[in-house]
């Protein structure tokens, strides 16, 4: 498809989104808060429904897999250890002309030279550090005295702050390795500066040893987690693809360094199995080996698994072999072994790591670009018009079946219909509409991606044919066909293509 259809197909697939109620800009009635996003009610069921599959694939189908889940405050020192405060850092690049920001790898126009992507000037300043972490500070805060805590809090982040000509060089912050960096509030009160995590990963590494006692896995054996997690993107962008906020589906499965690079391929694997499974056919996904040179110096192997979005090719999630790094990192900063001992050789080890590390917010649009679609359908006179669907597969889609009385006016249709709502309620999300044509309900669900609709009509009351009393219409979303099912037969049939 040609750039031009990609760029209408995403923006229809932006509208929808804020139309049907899956994602709202964040604080819109203000202005919205650029980088952030809120999930509405449908939103909510899709993000959910893929949280749950990762969750029981990941860990509740498997022997060798706990959970766990952190806080998203982070102590500086874990940070520090991990490599985070001195290297999470993007280039920067500002357009001296139109005064926009751009990270460095954004303002590489043709042929090489640097370009401002938004008015085109040469006029650019030289890429700089930037680092992605968002901070804040625990401890209560008086508003009558934010000059005194701006400063401190100023000196705090280690970056210098504006020179003082009375002093006569920038100040900058003195802190000890392994405390928060705190300050003595003028009231008395210690405020420290703490991170908000940029990765579910590091409370994973800091919490090893406690988990590995408890639950008494033996190697090989993984803890996951799902969480939200933060980075001070320089350009948010892409809708939610390149997000401030955002909610990660992480693994560190720990295991012998004799068996990291065979468990990097059986991971990659794992993870295109599970895009498939959630309706990401293996044609729209491609697999980038990380060279070299791309990788962290640590990882011994990465795997990108990429996405064909609207706007281009784009990670979904990585999968990367990281060695015994973070553990190793952790302890030596804290002083604490975090060893494995193997009893059948008797041997104390670091154990090494595996980490499939996937976004929640970009499969969720992944999800909602792959289901995106529009076909020809008939409309009540039998007239052609375009039909907007969401192909999602059942086991993801937001709501699993309409329900839906041909008449709302007469009373028996609707007791019926409000039998079954009641019937599959306990074990699905289901939609109860009575209002509007039979066909205009039926594309009301089409768009939000309703795979099944259960119309009760004259035959299930039994008027024209006893035979078909206590039966339903059960329609299919993406063929539209229909068949008709015993009201006794339904939930076992709904249960089984939504497993
Ligand atoms: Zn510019």
């Amino acid at each position: 498809m040609s750039a031009t259809s990609e760029t209408q197909r995403m923006e229809k697939i932006v509208s929808l989104c804020k139309r049907r109620g899956f994602i709202f800009q964040s604080s819109e009635i203000y202005g919205g808060l650029n980088g952030v996003w809120d999930y509405g009610p449908l939103g909510v069921e899709l993000k959910r429904n893929l949280k749950n599959y990762w969750w029981r694939v990941v860990v509740h189908e498997r022997d060798d897999v706990v959970g766990m889940d952190g806080s998203i405050l982070t102590h500086p020192a874990v940070l520090r250890a991990s490599g985070h405060v001195e290297g999470f850092s993007d280039l920067l690049v500002d357009c001296r002309t139109c005064k926009s920001r751009w990270r460095a790898d954004q303002v590489v126009g043709k042929k090489g030279a640097r370009q401002c992507p938004r008015c085109g000037s040469k006029d650019l300043t030289e890429p700089r550090e930037f680092n992605l972490m968002l901070e804040t500070h625990i401890g209560s805060i008086d508003p009558r005295s934010t000059s005194t805590y701006a400063e401190s809090a100023a000196s705090l982040t280690s970056v210098a702050v504006p020179s003082d000509p009375s002093v006569g060089g920038p100040i900058r912050a003195t802190r000890s390795e392994n405390q928060p960096s705190d300050v003595m509030h003028p009231a008395g009160e210690q405020i420290a500066l703490v991170y908000l995590r940029p990765e579910t990963a590091q409370s994973i590494f800091v919490q090893f040893k406690n988990i590995l006692e408890v639950s008494r896995k033996k190697l090989p054996f993984g803890i996951a987690q799902i969480g939200k997690a933060f980075r001070n993107e320089i350009n948010p962008r892409n809708f939610t693809f390149r997000s401030r906020e955002f909610e990660q589906m992480e693994l560190e499965y720990f295991c012998r360094p004799v068996q990291g690079m065979e468990l990097l391929q059986y991971w990659k694997e794992e993870r295109l199995k599970f895009y498939e499974n959630i309706g990401i056919p293996r044609s729209k996904l491609h697999v980038l080996n990380v060279p070299d040179m791309e990788r962290a110096f640590y990882s011994k192997g990465t795997y990108d698994i990429e996405y064909d979005f609207p706007f281009g090719r784009q990670e979904l999630e990585g999968v990367a072999y990281r060695t015994d790094y973070d553990l190793s990192q952790h302890q030596k900063a804290s002083g604490k072994s975090l060893e494995y001992f193997d009893e059948e050789t008797k041997q104390r080890f670091v154990p090494h790591v595996v980490e499939p590390s996937a976004g929640v917010d970009r499969t969720v649009l992944a999800l909602i670009c792959e289901a995106y679609s529009e076909d020809q359908a008939a409309d009540e006179k039998g007239k052609m018009e375009t039909r907007v669907v969401l192909r999602f597969h059942p086991r993801i889609a937001p709501v699993k079946c309409g329900i839906f009385p041909l008449l709302k006016n007469n009373p028996q249709l609707v007791a019926r219909a409000k039998e079954i709502v009641d019937l599959l309620r306990p074990h699905m999300t289901v939609f109860y509409d009575e209002s509007g044509a039979i066909g205009r309900r039926y594309r009301r669900q089409d768009e939000v991606g309703t795979p099944f609709g259960v119309t009760v009509d004259f035959e299930t009351l039994g008027e024209k044919n006893a035979a078909l009393r206590d039966t339903v219409t059960l329609r299919e979303r993406d063929s539209m066909k229909q068949e008709r099912v015993k009201i006794s037969d339904l939930l076992q049939i709904l249960l089984t293509r939504i497993a």
